[in-house]
């Protein structure tokens, strides 16, 4: 008799994460259990991995949960909790990583002319609710866990993993910057609306949902993803890279395996 980890790990016997090469030694929840209100993570989203995989985005997906609850769902304790314990646990293991998402006054400033929003009398641009996504390992940590979501997301509706010369190309965007830019070209035509993600009877769309269309062969899809009103993603996977166009040095393509090796590690401990 198996148990139900050892028969999910029967059914998905590869790591759908680093390109069909590593049997699969653990399930990994994507979106983490921890970006939900009480744990409560959606039916159906664990995904086999090997060991690395699964413990490669950890850090990521620390740092992403802080973007993922930048505008709170509802002003509950437990909801306040929560953030303050993704914040506390950002702080303890990259406390340089937590200073850096403060933005700087000509930042803020900037975005607040940008959304006509107004300052309160007396209120400082340092007290204004913001979080600045410039520091380099943030930019890194949303484009591996970017390529997290795209490599789970793939598999689950294409039934089948990225392999090795896959490429993904991940544009992630903070509630700011979708309401300043708009959604990305391309996205527009998806079609469909997203699919009802629930745990038992919560339905857990507020937290995270997302819109996505595959291409008639098989070899690529599109992904719109929402975490909260607070995250965005848009992830274009295709089976082989040399199906995406040229882009200018600065975009970068994710490839399965990125995700082997973490980009995070904490500070020493003195
Ligand atoms: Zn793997």
């Amino acid at each position: 008799m198996l148990t139900r980890t050892q028969q999910f790990l029967s059914d998905h016997p590869v790591c759908c994460f680093c390109g069909g090469e590593a049997p699969s030694e653990e399930e990994d929840h994507i979106p983490g259990r921890d970006f939900f209100k009480g744990r409560h993570w959606p039916e159906g989203y664990s995904f086999p991995a090997c060991k690395d995989c699964n413990a490669s985005t950890r850090h990521d997906e620390m740092l992403v949960n802080v973007f993922s609850r930048a505008l709170p769902l509802e002003d509950s304790e437990e909801q306040a909790a929560e953030f303050k314990r993704v914040l506390t646990g950002l702080k303890n293991n990259f406390p340089h990583i937590l200073a850096a998402l403060q933005p700087r006054a000509n930042e803020v400033r900037a975005i607040i002319k940008a959304l006509g929003v107004q300052r309160l009398p007396g209120q400082f641009l340092s007290e204004m609710p913001f979080l600045s996504a410039d520091h380099d390992a943030v930019q890194v940590s949303l484009g591996r866990y970017g390529l997290k979501l795209g490599c789970a997301l793939f598999y689950k509706h294409l039934a089948r993993l990225l392999p090795k010369e896959a490429g993904v190309l991940v544009k992630w965007q903070t509630n700011v910057r979708l309401s300043l830019d708009g959604l990305p070209e391309g996205l527009v035509s998806l079609t469909g609306v997203p699919g009802m993600l629930n745990r038992g009877k919560s339905i857990l769309n507020d937290q995270f949902q997302y819109r996505y269309g595959l291409q008639d062969d098989g070899n690529a899809a599109v992904f719109f993803i929402g975490f909260r009103l607070s995250l965005y993603y848009s992830l274009t996977c295709v089976n082989d890279v040399r199906q995406l166009p040229e882009f200018p040095p600065e975009v970068r393509v994710w490839r399965p395996r990125d995700l082997q090796k973490p980009h995070l590690t904490p500070a020493m401990q003195r």
